[in-house]
């Protein structure tokens, strides 16, 4: 038998039941200590003294409800969102952007930095460090405590040990803690994830799946990845990594990726694939009228398709294409409720989402497709809230509230 499986001893319980009444407070509140005992099946004594840690702790405040009908005033609690901070990181090879956010999601302060070239993952984590004290000391008010550090990489992350297994360029011979670092440098709880699958739960959280139990986010930017969220959770599975769509082939005779193999969708639909190509036709001598040699970057594509302009309008659409080929087999593997598609492509989304739903409709299985919207990230360019995202689950599921109030 796994260690998973094992009886929950008595501190697992006690976290658990605190989290499912921080939870409930957390999204249904106003509400009364009576409705979240009904609702979490908790004995009211348990709820009282659950209620009285958090209060202690600062984490959740009464306020006066509405008259109830015997003529006595009801308190109900809410969660105390703005004496709270977190200090969020979204980390990649050559850059980093550090903020911070209060426990609504408020971004209090954002700064991306590009980073120097290191060869070694010793040196590159000092200079870090550095920025990361550097950042705290201009940005952090000490009138809002920071309670945990959430960080995303665009890497393989395991999520039990926090360790990262790859990472840029790095050669790594045995796997990065970077989170047990920070956690000892800054005494602050600190969660990594994987950049994409974070996305994928802040869209849950946050965003255009928050009304779904299961979706599948599309990330496209440098490169292309997923993040499947199953029973409001993200799919990770025993070897913590799921989702790399981006590496399906759809081109035998295709441009090398860097994973190794050819034609994998990244090579043909990320901003980079998309750019190099639109310069390939201009060199070609297809004619626009909103793009050049000089300007062509993703952004201006989308604008010019927007225009209707014809090159423009023939790449995004093949884009499509692709992508469609790509979410039909997911769709037949996993049958979300809703697929968010994530990237600046997205400013096309008037000619990129026809074209994705034509091609899915005539590759997956049609009941399967008629039933699944196609939307836009609600989240836009914030994806630094992926780093908040992690530390909400964490303060969900009762790891970061069992350190914040000792239970
Ligand atoms: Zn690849």
């Amino acid at each position: 038998m796994k260690e998973s499986h094992q009886i929950a001893n008595v501190d697992l319980v006690k976290q658990m039941n605190s989290a499912a009444v921080y939870s409930l407070i957390d999204q249904k509140g106003p509400i009364s200590r009576i409705q979240i005992s009904e609702q979490s099946q908790l004995a009211a004594a348990s709820v009282t003294k659950i209620t009285r840690l958090l209060l202690a702790r600062g984490l959740i405040k009464e306020v006066e409800q509405q008259q109830s009908t015997g003529g006595r005033r009801a308190t109900s609690i809410v969660a105390e969102r703005q004496a709270f901070c977190t200090l969020l990181i979204q980390l990649g090879q050559q850059q980093v952007t550090f903020a911070i956010m209060d426990l609504s999601a408020k971004l209090i302060k954002k700064n991306q930095i590009n980073l120097p070239h290191f060869t070694q993952i010793d040196g590159f984590e000092q200079h870090l460090i550095t920025l990361i004290r550097d950042f705290l000391a201009k940005n952090h008010k000490k009138s809002i405590e920071l309670i945990a550090i959430g960080i995303t990489v665009s890497g393989f992350v395991d999520n039990k040990t926090q360790h990262i297994h790859s990472f840029g360029n790095f050669p790594l011979s045995t796997p990065w803690a970077l989170a047990h670092t920070l956690e000892t440098q800054f005494n602050l709880a600190t969660f990594i994830g994987h950049d994409v699958r974070s996305l994928a739960l802040a869209e849950h959280y946050f965003g255009a799946t928050k009304d779904c139990d299961d979706s599948l986010l599309l990330r496209i930017h440098r490169g292309v990845g997923a993040g499947i969220v199953i029973n409001h959770e993200v799919f990770s599975g025993h070897k913590n990594n799921v989702g790399e769509i981006g590496h399906i082939q759809v081109d035998p005779l295709g441009r090398r990726c860097l994973c190794g193999n050819v034609g994998c969708l990244e090579t043909v639909v990320s901003n980079s694939a998309i750019e190099n190509k639109m310069q390939q036709l201009l060199e070609d001598g297809y004619q626009s009228k909103w793009l050049s040699l000089d300007s062509h970057d993703i952004e201006a594509i989308c604008k010019a398709s927007n225009k209707q302009d014809a090159v423009a309008t023939d790449l995004i659409e093949y884009a499509g294409v692709q992508i469609g080929r790509v979410l039909a087999m997911s769709v037949n593997m996993f049958n979300p409720e809703k697929i968010v598609i994530s990237g600046e492509i997205t400013q096309a989304q008037n000619i990129l989402f026809p074209a994705i739903r034509k091609t899915l409709e005539s590759h997956a299985l049609p009941d399967f497709v008629k039933s699944t919207p196609l939307v836009a990230s609600e989240l836009k360019h914030e994806d630094i809230i992926g780093a908040f995202a992690i530390i909400k689950r964490a303060l969900l599921d009762g790891h970061l509230l069992r350190r914040l109030i000792k239970v």
